[in-house]
């Protein structure tokens, strides 16, 4: 008889927690998983899948916009959010049954319950009153918002997780944050014509991409209608009789219907039981593995935000394959997080790969900077103002491109592919052989020749 009830057992039916989940029973291993929540996890529930419909959503303000310059005669649009939420939550169920399906094919139990550790190999389910034993488990319990809790009237405030169930698309709303769901839910408000408000601490937004992108994005959220507050920290929220007004430190005061902070996530570990388990954790809260994703627990090992690397689903989804591989495949097998490409979804939208320039700088490269900013051509159609940018961080002494950064329509399908060659290192002279695809906005990209002026000196602008 097996010493243990399962071979592997897995907390959390996120990304990483169910591809782990499927490649070990794939294996022949006898496997578990567990989820208090739907099945799909941050990505597919409150995440990047139900964002990107409501960015689907909110686009379609400026395509009508578009529309009539380009000769359509359209009747008044009006939006339905209702009708909207309806049809999303739909599409969400039938993306978690297919989680599900894909879980019970390949022979995994799927527990609908929260978990915890009560020893290293121990797992109850307190609400059914159950628990198993395990040879392995795998903690993939992802993360959760956070609040500035010590924050007067903190509780007047939303976070991403309410955001998509709104009873009622607000007349106005602050945002507070400058990474990326504030900037992506500024966008997604402001297109579906909410009066919009982002509010953020520093002098710049999304603090760790390059700096051209930063300055180049906020202009962009300008141009769009969004009101940008830089150096704008919260000292209260107060709900009133006509809405929140959020009192600013040295700033204004601002009325709007909703507030919603997204201020950040963090690894969600409470209830876990790692304590009883001897998980060790770190400063921020997150698990602490090591490159295999194994923690200070022979047989426990950890994947995706719980462990705060890189948060995005498909990171998460290479060290749950990774960890699979290396404990039921025999290849040992570790994920490299170097040169993983991110997209923003703020609109216009972000594609970035690689070092910025400000950090390819820091690391005692000498680089040059090729810098393109130019209207895209669908917009010079009707005299439209917006701009693109596309940018290159290229190690002088190699030639090779350390960074690849652009905004504007279609980044983010252009970013997965120039991730491609930059993971490859490729050279300039090698990214400048490859001809370009015209008439496109990518283009751009292997059509840059001299190098711009140093940040802060004049910006390169091609045009056509
Ligand atoms: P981020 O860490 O990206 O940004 C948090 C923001 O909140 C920062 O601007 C930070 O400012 C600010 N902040 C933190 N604490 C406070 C505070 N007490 N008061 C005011 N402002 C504060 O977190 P997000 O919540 O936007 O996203 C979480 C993670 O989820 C991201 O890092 C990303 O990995 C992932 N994600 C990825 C997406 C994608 O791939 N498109 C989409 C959405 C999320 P400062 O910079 O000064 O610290």
């Amino acid at each position: 008889m097996a010493q243990y009830d399962y071979d592997l057992f897995v907390l959390g039916a996120g990304s990483g927690g169910v591809r782990a989940a499927r490649m070990a029973a794939l294996s022949g291993a006898r496997v578990a998983i567990a989820e208090e929540h739907r099945v799909g996890g941050t990505c597919v529930i409150r995440g990047c899948i139900p964002k990107k419909f409501m960015v689907y959503a909110s686009e379609f303000s400026q395509v009508f916009k578009a529309a009539r310059a380009y000769g359509w005669s359209l009747g008044e649009a009006t939006f339905d959010w209702k009708r909207f939420l309806e049809a999303k939550d739909i599409e969400i169920a039938r993306l978690s049954g297919v989680y599900v399906t894909n879980l019970r094919n390949a022979g995994a139990d799927l527990v609908h319950a929260r978990a915890e550790l009560t020893d290293a190999h121990t797992v109850s389910l307190p609400a059914k009153g159950e628990s198993f034993t395990a040879e392995k488990i795998l903690i993939a319990t992802g993360g959760w918002p956070t609040l500035p809790l010590g924050l007067p009237g903190i509780e007047h405030a939303i976070t991403s997780n309410e955001a998509f169930h709104l009873e009622a698309l607000p007349g106005r709303i602050l945002i507070a944050g400058g990474g990326y769901i504030a900037v992506e839910f500024a966008g997604i408000f402001n297109g579906l014509g909410v009066e919009t408000t982002l509010v953020y601490r520093g002098a710049n937004i999304l603090r760790g991409f390059d700096d051209d992108v930063r300055a180049h994005i906020t202009g962009e959220l300008e141009r769009r209608g969004i009101k940008v507050i830089l150096g704008g920290e919260h000292t209260s929220l107060e709900k009133t009789g006509t809405g929140i007004v959020s009192r600013l430190a040295d700033g204004p005061e601002v009325e709007s219907d909703v507030v919603m902070f997204a201020t950040g996530r963090a690894p969600n570990t409470k209830g876990v039981g790692l304590e009883a388990a001897g998980v060790a954790v770190g400063e921020r809260g997150a698990v602490v593995v090591d490159d295999y994703s194994r923690t200070n627990v022979a047989n426990i090992w950890a994947v995706g935000d719980v462990t705060d690397r890189i948060n995005l689903t498909p990171v998460a989804i290479r060290e749950g394959s990774a960890f699979a591989e290396t404990e039921f495949g025999g290849r040992p097998t570790r994920f490299d997080h170097r040169d993983v490409a991110s997209a923003v979804f703020s609109q216009p939208p972000i594609g970035s790969v690689g070092l910025s320039e400000a950090a390819a700088r820091h690391g005692g490269s000498k680089i040059d900077v090729y810098r393109s900013v130019f209207r895209p051509m669908k917009s010079t159609f009707y005299g439209g103002e917006e701009r693109m940018l596309v940018k290159l961080v290229v190690d002088q002494e190699t030639g090779r491109v350390l960074g690849c950064h652009i905004v504007g329509p279609d980044a983010p399908e252009m970013i997965q592919m120039a991730a491609i060659a930059v993971r490859a290192g490729i050279t300039k002279a090698q990214w400048d052989e490859t001809c370009a695809v015209h008439p496109t906005a990518a283009e751009e990209l292997v059509t840059m020749r001299e190098p711009s002026a140093p940040r802060g000196l004049a910006m390169a602008g091609s045009g056509a």
